[in-house]
């Protein structure tokens, strides 16, 4: 490191010692960052072909209002979505409020009453929960007489295959996997995993509708879900695939018969696709895409980086720095609750925005405990920038993701670093 550079980490409130610690790792990373850049290499070149395929033009970046009709520029992004996923059709609004939102468009138009839902994959992400039912909810699933089954994964985490065969019925009608482990201590799933998956249930009944949960998972592969069977393939703009710019969103990837199934439930049956006024967004959604691949990247990065850190300071990691990783999402195991709050008071430190305020455990809803959260965001709420949070309970396990650059990143994870040595939580021999 240069002593310019130096000086101004110096400045910026990041010692020496830090500086020396974490540079070692990142040198000792070279490689794999190195293999990092050559699929965000694959990436940027599949999405700008996407662009190019389609003729994204200036005039695609006009808006419009009320209903929306002949909205070029919408229009556009969804054929380009449908090209990087390589699926026939595809849904990408802003309307769609969240990950769950789209997930909620995707399972309610896709089924109907009397219909089975399957999770092969264990207990999906908490907010689906009540999507579905399993927990009651105004207007679950469950409430419209979908019903739904679950096979758990095995001990090692690997699929149950005879107890998903057991588990398909007549009345079984879609499929859901969910990629990432979010919040569980499962493993991520990789791209070739779900393909076996989905060619076993295929192999039972071809008939029955694939869907992935992709969100985190967008761009850290060079395949995806839909390259290896997924019928639908559903994700959330203000994580990987908005590239940070997206200010909210969603997308579905898939069949013709799938994408328009759930377009008539996101807007209305027999408007569909035609409605949906993009309100001056088409450029921030494509320029978004555009920076995906590198963004993700960055974000990719920045956990490797961080569980280089923590994994050689003694604390438990997962991934550890060298598994293959499948989504953005790292777990630093820190069995002390102080050492939880400084780690994310330093994400905060380091971030663009808000690097002023301090976080402090609150009781947040739908919690049994405190959670500490950090983040410093552009588009609130955005998880593909520098954020992290833990439940204040053991074993006080902060999650983290995201750093719409890698300099950021790096920088987030020493500001991380620096305020547990300024506790005297970690000494830096
Ligand atoms: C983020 C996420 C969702 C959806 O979350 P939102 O907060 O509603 O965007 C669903 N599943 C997984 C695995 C996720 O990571």
């Amino acid at each position: 490191m240069d002593e310019k550079t130096r000086k101004i980490y110096n400045t910026a409130g990041i010692s020496d010692a830090v500086l020396d610690y974490c540079s070692d790792i990142e040198q000792a990373q070279a490689e794999r960052f190195r293999r990092i850049d050559e699929m965000s290499e694959y990436g940027q070149i599949k999405v700008v072909e996407a662009m190019r395929k389609n003729h994204v033009q200036e005039g695609h970046f006009a808006g419009t209002t009320g209903y929306g009709y002949n909205d070029d520029g919408r229009d556009a992004i969804e054929r380009v979505y449908a090209d990087v996923f390589h699926t026939e059709d595809a849904l990408v609004r802003p309307h769609i409020t969240c990950g769950t939102h789209a997930l909620t468009v995707a399972l309610s138009g896709n089924l109907r009453p009397g219909d089975e839902l399957l999770s092969p994959v264990g207990e999906p992400y908490d907010t689906l929960q009540g999507v579905i039912g399993i927990r009651p909810e105004r207007g679950s699933l469950a409430e419209y007489g979908v019903t739904y089954r679950q096979v758990d994964l095995l001990p090692d985490g690997s699929f149950d295959y005879p107890a998903i065969k057991a588990a398909i019925n007549d009345r079984t009608k879609l499929v859901t996997i969910q990629r990432s482990r979010g919040y569980l201590t499962r493993k991520t799933f990789s791209v070739e995993q779900i393909g076996e998956l989905i060619a076993f249930i295929k192999g039972i009944r071809p008939d029955l509708i694939c869907m992935v949960d992709n969100c985190y998972g967008e761009f850290v592969e060079p395949i995806e879900p839909t390259d290896v069977g997924a019928d639908m393939c559903v994700g959330s703009l203000i994580k990987n695939p908005g590239g940070g710019l997206a200010p909210s969103g969603g997308y579905i990837v898939g069949t013709r018969e799938c994408v328009a199934n759930a377009a008539y439930r996101l807007t209305a049956p027999g408007l569909g696709k035609e409605l949906g006024s993009s309100m001056g967004l088409n450029r921030t959604l494509l320029q978004g895409l555009f920076l995906a691949p590198t963004v993700t990247a960055s974000a990719l990065k920045t956990a490797i980086f961080a569980a280089g850190i923590y994994e050689k300071l003694g604390y438990k990691v997962t991934p550890d720095s060298k598994e293959d990783r499948y989504d953005i999402i790292q777990a630093i195991i820190f069995e002390s609750d102080k050492a939880l709050i400084e780690f994310c008071k330093g994400i905060q430190k380091a971030s663009p925005v808000d690097s002023f305020v301090t976080p402090e455990p609150w009781p947040m809803p739908g919690y049994d405990c405190d959670v500490i959260m950090a983040a410093g965001a552009f588009i609130s709420g955005s998880s593909i920038e520098l954020s992290a949070d833990g439940p204040l309970r053991p074993p006080y396990t902060a999650y983290f993701q995201g750093g719409l650059t890698w300099p950021h990143g790096k920088y987030g994870i020493m500001m991380s670093l620096q305020n547990l040595v300024d506790a005297g939580i970690v000494h830096l021999s």
